[in-house]
C-alpha cells in the first residue's frame, strides 16, 4: 500500500514537473555524449548512456541489457566514424523502429582521414578517420550544437530551452580552456608518445605532436620489432613522455620508457575514466596537469 501511494506521488509530481509533455528519452554512446546531453537536456530529457569511461569505446562487448535501453529511447548519441562499431548490433537488437540515431562528427573537421581504402581486415579500427575528436574541448562546441538541434527538432517547443543551456556549458568550458591553454603555452612543439592515437585533436589543440604509439596500427597490440623501432625513434627524437589511456596495460609502456629514459603518466580519454575525474572538466584538467607536469620536469 505504502509503495503504492509513494509511487502515485511520484507519478503526479513528474506530470507537474512537464504539464503534458514526455520527457525525451536519450541514450548515449559514452559517457562524455551523456555529460554533453544531460547538460542541453536539462529537466526535458532522461539520458542513459552504454560504455563506462574506465571501457575501451573500440571494444564493447554487445549485451542484451544495452538493446533494452535503446528499446525504450528517442534519441541514440554516437561519436561516429565507426568508433561505435558495436552499435548497429544493438540498435538492429533493440527493434525499437522510432530510434533516431544522432552522429555527433557530422560537422567536425576530422584528422588522419585515410586516402587510400583501409583494409579492416587488418584490425585497424580507425578506417573512416580518427574518432576520438571529443578531446579537443573546442569540438564540444560542434558537439552540443549538434545536440541541441537534435533535441530541439524533436521538441520545438523547447529549442531555445535547450540552446540556452548549450550556450551556458559552452561558457563555463570556454573559461577553463583558456586556462588549460595557458598552462599548456610554454611546452609548445613537444612531443610525446601515446598508448593509442586518441590524442590527435588534443594535441593539435595545443601545439603538441604525438610523434609514435605503442600500437603499431589504431587497433593492434604492440609487437616486438614496433616497440624496437618506436624506441629507437624516441631516443632520436629525446620523446620523453608516455602517455597511456586509462584502459591499457601499463608493462608495455613501462618498459620502454625504462629503456629510453622516459616517463609514462596516466591519460584519461572518457568522464568517469579514472576515480575523481566525474565530468569532462575534471579529465581533461587531470590530461593538461599531468602532460605539463611530465614536460616540465624534463626540462
Ligand atoms: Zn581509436
Amino acid at each position: 500500500m505504502k509503495t503504492s501511494r509513494f509511487l502515485t506521488l511520484v507519478v503526479s509530481l513528474a506530470i507537474l514537473a512537464a504539464p503534458g509533455r514526455a520527457l525525451l528519452k536519450v541514450v548515449a554512446s559514452t559517457s562524455d555524449l551523456a555529460e554533453f546531453a544531460r547538460a542541453v537536456g536539462g529537466d526535458r530529457v532522461t539520458v542513459d548512456y552504454i560504455v563506462r569511461g574506465d571501457q575501451n569505446p573500440h571494444l564493447v562487448e554487445v549485451k542484451p541489457s544495452y538493446m533494452m535501453k535503446l528499446k525504450a529511447a528517442d534519441l541514440f548519441l554516437e561519436i561516429g566514424m565507426q568508433l561505435e562499431i558495436w552499435a548497429p548490433q544493438i540498435i538492429d537488437g533493440s527493434r525499437n523502429a522510432r530510434l533516431q540515431v544522432i552522429d555527433c562528427s557530422r560537422d567536425i573537421h576530422k584528422m588522419e582521414v585515410p586516402t587510400a581504402k583501409v583494409d579492416a581486415s587488418q584490425g585497424d579500427v580507425h578506417p573512416f578517420g580518427n574518432p576520438h575528436y571529443w578531446l579537443d574541448p573546442e569540438n564540444v562546441r560542434v558537439i552540443l550544437d549538434e545536440i541541441a538541434d537534435s533535441f530541439g527538432e524533436r521538441d520545438p517547443a523547447d529549442a531555445a530551452y535547450f540552446r540556452a543551456n548549450a550556450d551556458r556549458y559552452w561558457t563555463s568550458l570556454a573559461r577553463s580552456i583558456a586556462n588549460w591553454r595557458q598552462l599548456m603555452a610554454p611546452y609548445r612543439g613537444r612531443k610525446l608518445v601515446t598508448y593509442h592515437s586518441s590524442f590527435s585533436y588534443f594535441a593539435h589543440r595545443f601545439g603538441l605532436e604525438v610523434a609514435g604509439y605503442v600500437e603499431p596500427k589504431p587497433g593492434i597490440a604492440p609487437t616486438p620489432s614496433h616497440v624496437v623501432a618506436l624506441e629507437q625513434q624516441m631516443r632520436q627524437d629525446r620523446i620523453g613522455v608516455v602517455g597511456v589511456e586509462q584502459y591499457y596495460e601499463e608493462s608495455t609502456p613501462n618498459a620502454i620508457a625504462d629503456a629510453v629514459g622516459a616517463r609514462v603518466i596516466r591519460l584519461c580519454t572518457s568522464v568517469g575514466g579514472r576515480e575523481g575525474l566525474e565530468t569532462y572538466t575534471d579529465m581533461m584538467d587531470a590530461n593538461v596537469r599531468a602532460l605539463a607536469g611530465a614536460f616540465a620536469a624534463q626540462q
